[in-house]
């Protein structure tokens, strides 16, 4: 740290990505990346985004809003296109809490809330999960906070059902509760349309996993315009051409496509099923998982050491040091030859 940083942070714990390593070529299994490439009229509109890079973007990303508008039945003024998922998260953090609106969100769940709680001075109440690692949604009503719940959760894969996240926003109507949607469609139900009738409620979006866009950035808040409006003002107030021109017209034409990616989607659900049935039959124990990666651990093997070995093997998963889920990996379900090549690789390890 140079002797220049701002007290303020002189204590930021920033949150660590997964591995993204540029020396050798692994099986990538670790950030929950879709296996599969974006759609021919994607790549089509990039090239034809670029050739305009000399003038900015549009700032109120009018046609992407109206895309997105389109696919999630809503108006395009409860739309707000981001730089990432991550993006919306820190927005809402900056519009609805402060020293007197803490958050609340479950102890095991996605790393990037403590972080910009801690980022923005916000208390954050952890609530444990269950034994079994599920939610207990009745410990997140009328709660005096933010309520912050990634659904399906990271990195366990459950999710609450559609009736649970609506006795939570119906509960704490005086705050916001913020449902992170970001792998709702690989098989859980989402609350966009709830947005609709709840004023309070911010749903979250991304394309780095459904819809194979990691690499451009694009995420998604859908709220209440009035809502939306409180974000723009912090948007517009930190980068105002937060989703470069090349990254809209992606979104667009992904958008125009999404059947294309609800049948990967659907592909992946269904490698991750086989996978799943897989791992069982060689003693792994996985949570239910409806996400686009598999939580397991194995009675014979702690999972950092499982991790290494896998990494020797030129495949990595994510591991998280974190006590009570520190026998787990995290896999993210790649292509069928890629979760073949992992089952062999447990095989052997497992020998
Ligand atoms: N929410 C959850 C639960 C996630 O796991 C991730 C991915 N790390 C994100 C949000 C952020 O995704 P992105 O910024 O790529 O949209």
């Amino acid at each position: 740290m140079s002797v220049f940083r701002s007290s303020r942070f002189s204590r930021l714990e920033p949150y660590v990505p997964g591995e993204q390593p540029r020396e050798r070529t692994y099986i990538k299994l670790n950030t929950n990346e879709s296996p599969y490439p974006p759609s021919p009229a994607v790549l089509q509109a990039v090239r034809r985004a670029s050739e305009t890079l000399n003038l900015y973007c549009d700032p109120t990303a009018l046609r992407l809003r109206q895309a997105a508008a389109r696919v999630y039945g809503v108006e395009p003024e409860a739309v707000l296109p981001v730089n990432g998922s991550d993006e919306i998260l820190n927005f809402a953090v900056m519009a609805f809490c402060d020293g007197r609106i803490p958050i609340a969100c479950p102890e095991i769940t996605y790393g990037f809330y403590p972080v910009l709680a801690a980022l923005h001075g916000v208390k954050l109440r952890q609530v444990p999960l269950r034994a079994d690692l599920t939610v207990d949604h009745r410990d997140f009503l009328s709660q005096n906070c933010t309520v912050m719940i990634a659904n399906p959760n990271a990195p366990t894969g459950l999710a609450l059902s559609l009736s649970e996240i609506e006795e939570i926003v119906r509960s704490n109507e005086k705050n916001v509760v913020v449902i992170d949607e970001a792998y709702v469609d690989f098989g859980a139900e989402s609350a966009v349309a709830l947005t609709k009738k709840y004023r309070n409620l911010l749903v979250t979006r991304t394309f780095s996993k459904s819809h194979s866009l990691a690499g451009a950035r694009l995420g998604f808040g859908i709220a209440d315009p009035g809502l939306i409006a409180d974000l723009a003002a912090v948007k517009d107030s930190t980068n105002p051409y937060n989703v470069n021109a090349m990254t809209q017209a992606a979104g667009i034409a992904a958008l125009e496509d999404n059947g294309f990616y609800m049948e990967n989607c659907r592909r992946v659900a269904a490698t991750r099923d086989e996978t799943a049935t897989a791992l069982r039959a060689m003693g792994f124990e996985l949570t239910a998982s409806v996400s686009n990666f598999l939580f397991a651990r194995h009675p014979a093997i702690p999972g950092e050491e499982l991790y290494a070995k896998l990494r020797e093997r030129g495949i990595l998963v994510r591991h998280f040091s974190t006590p009570s889920i520190a026998d787990y990996v995290r896999i993210t379900v790649g292509s069928p030859r890629e979760m073949q090549a992992l089952v062999e690789a447990l095989r052997e390890i497992l020998a």
